[in-house]
């Protein structure tokens, strides 16, 4: 899930006085919002009183099912025409998807009410952790799982390096060192040493990412392509000499 934080009050106070905004319609999201306690019925019914309290006058509110999700949003704000009508700006409670959804599909100027911080697991209720940075070019099948990409601080897919100390993370000191992790559970497993991982193809990482399932047929050549590169990379012509890479 997107994990969210609350965005300063005084950034979003001043976002709305920019334009003069003196009332507001408010949107939440009922998905990763929700989850992390950021952007779901409660957190925006405590936002409502805060800005009501601060001589704001807010119009109506929703909380879409998921706030990036263009069809959603699009009835959503259909349903609450007249109070965004009503209103000099919304203000959304959601990632940055969510934010952008709700500004294409409304008139009105919108401002971001969270920051939107990483791609997380929920390793407790509302303790979240980055375990993915969504590169394109997963290498968990040779890592048993561990991304280093991600969990490595320094995001070395080989290691480890230099700095490790006792099995234990030079950066994050009470973490232990990602390929110590990795190589315990690759030999826990059964399986030999992971070898040195190619450097990554960023080649598959070009931004804006977009994907369209419909196409299956140029996406299964572009995939099949990919896979050979990769698997061609990954055989007997493995650079031996690198140490590390990203
Ligand atoms: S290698 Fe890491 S960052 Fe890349 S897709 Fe896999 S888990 Fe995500
Ligand atoms: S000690 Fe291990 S996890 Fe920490 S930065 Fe070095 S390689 Fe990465």
């Amino acid at each position: 899930m997107i994990i969210t934080k609350p965005r300063d009050w005084a950034r979003i106070r001043a976002g709305l006085d920019s334009v003069g905004a003196r009332r507001l319609f408010c949107v939440g999201c009922g998905q990763c919002a929700t989850v992390a306690g950021t952007g779901g019925e409660k957190e925006v019914a405590e936002a409502i009183v805060r800005l009501e309290g601060e001589g704001f006058s807010v119009t109506g509110y929703t909380i879409g099912e998921v706030a990036c999700h263009l069809g959603g949003i699009a009835l959503e704000t259909r349903k609450h025409a007249d109070e965004i009508a009503a209103a000099d700006a919304v203000v959304v409670f959601s990632c940055g998807s969510g934010v952008q959804t709700v500004a294409d599909s409304v008139e009105k100027p919108v401002f971001p009410a969270l920051e939107s911080v990483f791609l997380g697991n929920v390793v407790r209720h509302g303790v979240f952790e980055e375990r993915c940075q969504m590169c394109g070019d997963c290498v968990l099948d040779l890592t048993a799982g561990i991304c280093p990409v991600t969990t490595c601080p320094k995001g070395l897919l080989n290691g480890p390096c230099g700095g490790m100390w006792d099995g234990m993370c030079e950066v994050v000191s009470e973490r232990e060192c990602t390929h110590v992790r990795i190589r315990k559970r690759l030999l826990s497993q059964g399986r030999g040493d992971a070898g040195v991982i190619p450097p990554k193809d960023c080649s598959v990482k070009l931004r804006p990412g977009a994907l369209d399932m419909r196409g299956k047929r140029r996406g299964a050549r572009q995939a099949e392509q990919h896979d050979k590169r990769r698997s061609e990379q990954l055989g007997d012509d493995r650079p031996g000499d690198r140490k590390s890479g990203r």
